[in-house]
């Protein structure tokens, strides 16, 4: 493993840490609105969208184990360090991946 994947993966396994994290705490809430019967439909498409990114994380974890990481699945070639480090889960390169565009660009703030 190179030095910039161990970077990423030291970024991803923290970001999986938040996520789980996230998801459970989601899952309190929802059992707890289910409990007194509340309306919580907002609070289940979350869930969704951050267990779909717990599965993008985990893929790209086993792309770093299988030696793929960083090259695009599509059409095979390098995604690049910028790519990589704006999104450490991206599976596609910008050509690739229409909603590449804004996170070629860098990474958000930190907030
Ligand atoms: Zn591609």
């Amino acid at each position: 493993m190179t030095r910039f994947e161990r970077v990423i993966r030291i970024r991803l396994l923290a970001r999986r840490e938040r996520l789980v994290e996230s998801i459970a705490s989601s899952a309190l809430r929802l059992r707890s609105a289910w409990a007194n019967k509340s309306e919580a439909a907002g609070d289940w498409r979350g869930l969704e969208l951050t267990t779909e990114e717990l599965r993008n994380v985990d893929r790209a974890l086993l792309r770093l184990v299988q030696r793929a990481y960083g090259i695009c699945e599509r059409c095979g070639r390098a995604l690049g360090t910028q790519r990589l480090l704006a999104e450490p889960e991206a599976a596609l390169c910008n050509d690739c991946d229409p909603a590449a565009s804004s996170a070629a660009r860098g990474p958000p703030p930190v907030s």
